[in-house]
């Protein structure tokens, strides 16, 4: 079992406190949903576990399994097991979305066990086709062209062929039509198992009735304000935040 472990998370962008005090522990074998409303911090918490250097801690710790990950390098953090799908994936150009994949894969693959290019590429295919992706996708520059939605779902091919342990996932469900959720929802419950986390970063309750959380959690003003299951999401969506926010008494 892996733990992903966020005490007390202070982080700062240009000097301005975003994230102030978050809170949560995310264990291999569980899929956790966070929803807040825009500017909240979400997209903060998700660059920062990942490392992102615009992002600077000032309290607080992330440790995956009691190792502070302030000192691993990005590289570092994903061959441990953490992977990020951003909201924005970037396209670059150069490196085609076969090598990118390869060379993620290798990366977390001991120097005499990489994967070799003809079983890597039977893999490749399975799992396009499982995403229902064209083959023409593979030989294209990184996201290259891709529309959002073809983002999100080379998102989800990359999260299947490097098989992390735990994944970061920044509104994947954001800019999809329901046949592209649907795929994308049906990526995801694949990789459910003990040995695999999701921390899904959503706007939407509709993302939820396709994976279904164990956990949800509610950030407003840069804090976990409350926990719940999937009914917490129901009521949001019903009722929006500003009942919470009432609720608990916020002034955010
Ligand atoms: P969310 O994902 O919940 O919508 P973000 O984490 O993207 O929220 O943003 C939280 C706040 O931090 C916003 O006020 C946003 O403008 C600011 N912010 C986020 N990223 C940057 C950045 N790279 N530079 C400056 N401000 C940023
Ligand atoms: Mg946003
Ligand atoms: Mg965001």
């Amino acid at each position: 079992m892996k733990t992903l472990k966020i005490e007390d998370l202070h982080v700062q962008i240009d000097g301005k406190e975003i994230l102030k005090g978050v809170n949560l522990t995310v264990n291999t074998g569980e899929i956790h949903a966070i929803m807040g409303p825009n500017g909240t911090g979400k997209s903060t918490l998700s660059q920062t576990i990942m490392g992102h250097p615009a992002y600077q801690i000032t309290q607080g710790t992330i440790k995956l399994d009691g190792q502070d990950l302030s000192e691993m390098s990005v590289d570092e953090r994903a061959r441990a097991g953490l992977f990020l799908a951003m909201q924005y994936p970037a396209e670059i150009q150069g490196i085609t979305n076969f090598e990118f994949m390869r060379s993620a894969v290798n990366a977390r693959r001991a120097d005499d066990d990489q994967v070799d290019v003809m079983t890597f590429m039977k893999e490749l295919e399975e799992k396009r086709n499982f995403l229902s992706m064209n083959a023409e996708m593979a030989s294209r520059y990184l996201n290259e062209g891709f529309s959002g939605g073809e983002k999100k779902r080379n998102e989800i091919l990359q999260m299947l062929m490097i098989k992390p342990a735990i994944a970061i996932l920044d509104e994947i469900d954001s800019g999809l039509d329901i046949d592209a959720l649907k795929v994308v929802s049906k990526g995801v419950n694949s990789m459910r198992s003990a040995d695999f986390a999701t921390l899904m970063i959503t706007h939407y309750q509709r993302l939820l009735d396709y994976i279904v959380p164990d956990y949800v959690h509610v950030m407003m003003g840069g804090k976990i304000v409350k926990t719940g299951g999937p009914d917490l999401a129901e009521r949001l969506e019903g009722e929006g935040y500003a009942a919470l926010r009432d609720e608990l008494g916020l002034d955010i």
